[in-house]
């Protein structure tokens, strides 16, 4: 198994999981051209995509969905309550295969298997991945404000870690936001500062963890040493070990 991000951050989301001759894209937050160019500097096409999953509705996860979907004809699994998010937000699904997430529920595309969470996140039904290929998992979180005991059960005995460093908590406070957005972002329905995905790092089994990447850093409000910083501090290893996701480059493939 292996996975690379196109990605990263407030501006677009993407990232492909490859098992076998099964790559899903988790969540699509680009345009179609610019998914295009993104994945092509992967060596990958769309039409290499055997579904696209959808974490929620936010336009940084969702806004290339449906249109990608629809120009190559590639299956989208989603909650229920996305989907509905989406179409009162005017987005148009027609012509898109919808197959609906049921958040308890693990099921499989092809050779990964996909086992959905629930998150505290300001969005209709919104749902975290870990992705699996029967031997080794990829757990993802970001967008969601706070840590609950599903969220550490669900991600305990990854060997990678794709995890939401958003922001800096004295950054965002000195920062230039209005006090509605910080308080937004800080709030328990908002995004993951550094030290708390750094104690949601040290509360999980970590047993098989080989690979720790920091994901959804917010350009204003972080920087890559400060979560880079904050994480190897809860692992008591080297920053260098952790990586960093980016909204230009995303990070390369991972092998597991
Ligand atoms: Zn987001
Ligand atoms: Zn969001």
């Amino acid at each position: 198994m292996r996975f690379t991000s196109l990605g990263s951050g407030s501006l677009g989301n993407a990232l492909v999981a490859e098992a076998g001759q099964t790559r899903l894209m988790l969540d699509c937050g680009f345009t179609v051209q610019e998914t295009e160019s993104r994945l092509a500097r992967a060596g990958l096409a769309p039409s290499d995509l055997a579904g696209i999953i959808v974490t929620h509705e936010h336009g940084d996860h969702a806004d290339g969905v449906f249109p990608l979907a629809r120009r190559y004809g590639i299956p989208v699994w989603m909650t229920y309550g996305t989907l509905a998010a989406l179409r009162d937000g005017g987005a148009s699904a027609e012509d898109c295969a919808i197959r609906l997430v049921d958040s308890q529920r693990a099921f499989s595309v092809g050779d990964l298997l996909v086992e959905p969470f629930t998150v505290p996140h300001d969005a209709r039904e919104p749902v975290q991945y870990v992705l699996s290929d029967g031997a080794s998992r990829l757990g993802v979180l970001t967008d969601t404000g706070c840590s609950t005991v599903h969220i550490a059960a669900s991600l305990s005995r990854c060997d990678a870690l794709v995890l939401e460093c958003n922001y800096d908590p004295d950054l965002l406070e000195g920062g230039p936001y209005p006090p509605s957005l910080k308080a937004r972002i800080a709030g328990r329905l908002g995004h993951l500062d550094n030290r708390t995905s750094g104690e949601i790092l040290s509360a999980l089994d970590r047993s098989r963890l080989r690979h720790v990447i920091a994901a959804h850093l917010s350009q204003t409000n972080n920087t890559p040493q400060l979560a880079r910083g904050a994480l190897a501090r809860a692992l008591d290893c080297d920053p260098e070990w952790i990586s960093v996701a980016t909204q230009e480059e995303g990070f390369s493939w991972r092998t597991l």
